[in-house]
């Protein structure tokens, strides 16, 4: 196949960097998101692995901070604590410059404690991926300079790393939780950015995901597409993805487990979302104390 294209034209090299960019935004949404922090699917190791390489090379992000930020923002939507809130930062602050937001909350140590459970721990991620995440990028750059030149070879690279930082910490947290519509009120402000979840990896249906957070399926509505639970059928048909839960519909209904591989997953799910309820109740008890604490002295009526 004739791919010089990509190299001798303006529209190849775009076409380029938006492929690999959507692909950069599905491996963050399937793996970083539905799979490592919510458990929601599991895929066979391989796929999981090439999820993990694609994106070390074309982004440089950490699995552990990734998963214990997106954690703490689920325990804190939009109440102090959040790492990234536009209701209590702005939306611009967000979404122009939601990666500040990202590295102050990894860069706290209790919450790397607290929220990286069941993150990759394996030889290849403690000798490669965390000591050297930006060698990825780096060899990226390499190659785009031999395949693009001096010139265009950066420039092609800035898109490809700049993808992430824009379209998921800025228009994802940003926009997500500021325009766009409801299914469901809950207590925090997500929003359905659109119904159609293709450029984002249906990332865009962020009310969706916030009322049910473990479901691997984020549309709920006729109208509502969601590319990245697309991706995860079409694996599920040559059994490299196994479902660990989902909801369907605007109705609390749960798919019933098939198989009993399945029924066993369910089972470690619910056990593992009753330590997020026990996590959930400790950190409003530890609010309400620290509120106590602050709260000016009530005057007590002078006695007659
Ligand atoms: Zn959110
Ligand atoms: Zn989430």
């Amino acid at each position: 196949m004739d791919l010089s294209f990509i190299t001798h034209t303006w529209w190849g090299a775009a076409l380029f960097i938006i492929v690999c960019g959507h692909i950069t935004i599905m491996c963050t949404s399937l793996y970083l998101h539905r799979s490592i922090t919510h458990a929601g699917v599991t895929f066979n190791p391989v796929i999981s692995f090439a999820m993990r390489m694609w994106l070390w090379f074309f982004t440089g992000m950490s699995t552990k901070h990734w998963v214990a930020v997106h954690r703490k923002h689920h325990v804190f939507t939009d109440t102090d604590g959040d790492p990234h809130s536009p209701v209590l930062n702005g939306w611009a602050q967000i979404m122009f410059f939601g990666v500040k937001y990202y590295r102050a909350a990894y860069q706290d140590p209790a919450s790397m404690a607290q929220y990286t459970t069941g993150c990759p721990d394996d030889w290849v991620e403690r000798h490669i991926f965390e000591p050297h995440k930006y060698t990825g990028p780096v060899l990226l750059l390499i190659l785009n300079v031999l395949l693009f030149g001096f010139i265009a070879g950066p420039a092609i690279w800035l898109g490809q790393v700049l993808w992430v930082p824009f379209w998921a910490a800025g228009v994802v947290n940003g926009l997500g939780h500021t325009i766009g519509y409801r299914n469901y009120k809950v207590k925090d402000a997500s929003r359905n950015i659109i119904p159609l979840g293709l450029l984002l990896s249906g990332e865009e249906l962020h009310n969706n995901h916030h009322k049910y957070p473990s479901s691997a399926k984020f549309s709920k509505r006729w109208f509502e597409f969601d590319m990245g639970w697309n991706y995860i059928q079409t694996l599920r048909l040559f059994g490299l993805a196994r479902v660990n839960m989902v909801q369907t519909g605007l109705a609390d209904f749960k798919e019933r487990a098939r198989v009993r591989s399945l029924v066993i997953s369910q089972a470690a799910l619910h056990a593992r979302e009753a330590a997020i309820e026990r996590v959930h109740t400790a950190t409003d008890a530890a609010k309400d104390m620290a509120q106590a604490a602050t709260a000016p002295a009530v005057a007590q009526p002078a006695k007659m």
